[in-house]
């Protein structure tokens, strides 16, 4: 006989759920032992101001195991509706470069600095940033990639505070977080290119074209 699991503890999911808002839910981010315990964890996350407009927490997406991780900025509100970070029209641009260079989707991890959608789409705050930050951290050391590509400034800076995404773009580094190694690979987000299209396109396909060698 099998043992009935029991129920999830409720908890602020989003804007359209009953339960009450408790901000600064958990105050400090344990260490998990996989992606799914970490993930459902993230799902009632209150420890910033984002989780009140929320409609869901935007979760990584892909393989847990990928040598490649790519970082995006924030959830927009196809991601927010959806619960997938890339799903609009970013996602799609993103969808045909990895297409281009042979990569598979559903081979790489695909997450964001901060998970849950920022109003009207503005950039996170340095405290959304902080707030998020032991997140993203343990996703890094749980899916441990060899390469990780930031997709614009956001996501650069996180990494390399001041840096600029048009001096460091297509430029690989060796980099740690918090002890472990991997090779840095800025290059613009997806959302930059499709406001001038003609002109960076070509650069950015250049940037996967690289990305898919490194992975050789
Ligand atoms: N832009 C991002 O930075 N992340 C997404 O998930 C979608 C658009």
């Amino acid at each position: 006989m099998t043992t009935p699991k029991p129920p999830e503890a409720p908890c602020w999911r989003g804007k359209d759920v009953a339960t009450p808002f408790v901000p600064g839910i958990p105050a400090e981010v344990p260490r998990f032992r996989s992606a799914k315990q970490l993930f459902s964890t993230m799902q009632c996350c209150t420890r910033c101001e984002l989780a009140l407009g929320r409609t869901q927490v935007v979760l990584g997406t892909g393989s847990v195991t990928a040598s490649l991780m790519f970082v995006g900025e924030a959830p927009g509100e196809k991601e927010d509706a959806a619960g997938r970070p890339f799903v609009g029209n970013a996602g799609r641009l993103l969808d045909r470069l990895l297409e281009e260079v042979g990569i598979g989707r559903s081979d790489v991890f695909i997450t964001n600095i901060v998970a849950c959608r920022p109003p009207r789409n503005r950039t996170p705050k340095v405290k959304e940033v902080k707030a998020h930050a032991p997140w993203l951290d343990e996703q890094l050391r749980l899916v441990k990639p060899e390469v990780v590509v930031t997709l614009g400034r956001v996501a650069l800076t996180y990494f390399v505070p001041k840096a600029k995404v048009g001096e460091s773009r297509g430029k690989s580094r060796r980099l740690e977080r918090n002890g472990q190694p991997f090779v840095l690979l800025p290059t613009f987000h997806p959302a930059a290119v499709l406001r001038d299209y003609e002109v960076l396109y070509p650069t950015i396909l250049s940037d996967f074209k690289k990305i898919a060698r490194l992975l050789k």
